[in-house]
């Protein structure tokens, strides 16, 4: 593999994935822009092999594709696959994420990537998915990452992701733990 196109308009994730494949030994390239993926699936991962497949059989290259999201407990996994989806944007989707909640006790959520590389001939090589639990804050905290970062609190470091600097939020979250999986398959 000498170059693998990243399937990917959303700029908060392309940059997480552009540094979580720095060690690559291949050189990362942009979808052509124009090139957007009707997301169809019914899970993160049927939507992940879509994007890596239609991205790698218009190009003619290998691509990886991530599908991803927050899944809230205490609304039935909402918004889950339809994160991107929920509001037009970042903000609003957060505020309707809070409003949907209101003073429910129970917080829990949990962020879902599912990531899959598609070969030039759109087959699937690799996949894999990496899941992080968390809690829903009440407001906002924090300025860094993107989309629900600053709503999404990690118990075990007392941080939401958009408290933490982008190597913390590597080493914990859903997108740095389906990448680092891949990894040693990707260099096999
Ligand atoms: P999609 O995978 O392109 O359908 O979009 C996933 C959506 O989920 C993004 O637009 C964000 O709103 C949200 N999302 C996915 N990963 C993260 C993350 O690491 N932090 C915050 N929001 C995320």
């Amino acid at each position: 593999m000498k170059q693998l196109i990243v399937a990917t308009g959303n700029p908060g994730k392309l940059k997480e994935m552009q540094s979580y494949l720095r060690d690559l030994p291949c050189t990362l390239a942009l979808k052509p822009p124009e090139l957007d993926v009707e997301e169809t699936g019914t899970t993160f991962m049927e939507n992940a092999r879509l994007k890596a497949k239609t991205v790698a059989q218009a190009t003619g290259k290998c691509a990886i594709a991530d599908d991803s999201g927050l899944a809230v407990a205490a609304l039935n996994g909402a918004p889950g696959i339809y994160s991107a989806r929920y509001a037009e944007t970042d903000q609003e989707r957060i505020a309707r994420v809070l409003r949907e909640l209101g003073d429910t006790p129970d917080r829990a959520a949990k962020f879902v990537c599912a990531v899959a590389i598609a070969d030039p001939n759109g087959a699937i090589a690799l996949e894999k998915e990496g899941i992080c639990q968390g809690e829903i804050l009440r407001a906002p905290r924090g300025n860094n990452g993107f989309g629900y970062d600053p709503i999404f609190y990690v118990p075990s470091v007392q941080q939401t992701f958009a408290e933490m600097t982008p190597d913390q939020k590597e080493k914990l979250s859903h997108r740095g733990q389906a990448f680092s999986a891949l990894f040693p398959d990707i260099l096999q």
